[in-house]
């Protein structure tokens, strides 16, 4: 791998996430994403799920002990400049992550606030939606929730783009530092809006709709943005690229399962 810039240590890319059995989303998506950006990509399995492209048929979460030598696994050897968290499954999980980025303090870290799959299948236990809001949602650099995601962490219903901006404002209230609010779930053939915001500033980042059934694009979007911060990028910098790589590697996803569901091709 050539370094991607003059350090002598490449930085590295930390996912804290679940695995996905099926290869589509989860700790594989996010490497497959990393390694696409040729950044090193460390992982820490918090949850394992047994899954394809149809649904989640079995979870299993390994002790928070274990989780945590995965953790100091990475600091203490890699320069780890982005954390990625998507699946932690239980509150317990949540509070084990939440100790460790105090303890380290990346110095980025992104927080895609993964509760129900696609397919429907629970990602997080309902009891620890509070923990993911008082420990893990002030730590984040930026948030990258989707609009059922956003409606659950603000108690409030997000239907129209007028409701994106005022849940963005809710979030900032919440302790968020940045939010990338994902706009793919507003009904409608226009465009698919995301949008990006600091505390003042906010930006449309909009691509055509495309008209599919996929699986693992907000574990991809969040990765991107940590490879892209990697790289150098700024918050909005990458958080932009990342949305054009998803938009991208969905155009050219393919179905390895004998659902209609699409992976993404991670190029
Ligand atoms: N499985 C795991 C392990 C995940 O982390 C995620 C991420 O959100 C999913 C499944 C859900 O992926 P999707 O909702 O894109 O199907």
């Amino acid at each position: 791998m050539t370094a991607p810039h003059s350090s002598p240590r490449p930085p590295s890319a930390l996912t804290i996430a679940g695995s996905d059995s099926g290869g589509g989303a989860g700790i594989q998506a996010d490497l497959k994403t990393f390694a696409a950006h040729r950044v090193h990509g460390l992982s820490a399995i918090a949850a394992l799920t047994a899954q394809h492209t149809r649904g989640v048929s079995a979870v299993h979460v390994p002790d928070t002990g274990f989780l945590r030598a995965q953790i100091d696994a990475g600091f203490d050897d890699f320069d780890v400049r982005a954390v990625k968290l998507g699946m932690l499954a239980t509150a317990e999980v949540i509070v084990a992550v939440a100790d460790a980025l105090e303890h380290y303090r990346p110095q980025y870290t992104v927080l895609d606030p993964v509760m129900v799959a696609t397919s429907g299948a629970r990602l997080l236990e309902p009891s620890a939606l509070h923990a993911l809001r008082t420990r893990l949602l002030p730590l984040a650099s930026v948030i990258t929730p989707n609009l059922p995601e956003a409606e659950l962490l603000l108690g409030a219903s997000i239907a129209d783009r007028d409701a994106m901006h005022r849940a963005i404002d809710g979030l900032f209230a919440l302790g968020a530092h940045a939010v990338l609010l994902k706009g793919g779930h507003l009904p409608g053939d226009g465009d698919v809006v995301d949008l990006f915001a600091q505390p003042g500033s906010v930006r449309e980042i909009a691509h055509p709709r495309l008209q599919v059934d996929a699986h693992g694009t907000g574990c991809t979007l969040a990765s991107a943005v940590a490879a892209n911060l990697c790289l150098g990028r700024s918050l909005q910098e990458a958080s932009v690229a990342a949305a054009d790589y998803v938009h991208d590697a969905l155009r050219l996803g393919y179905r390895p399962g004998r659902s209609e569901v699409l992976v993404l091709d991670h190029f």
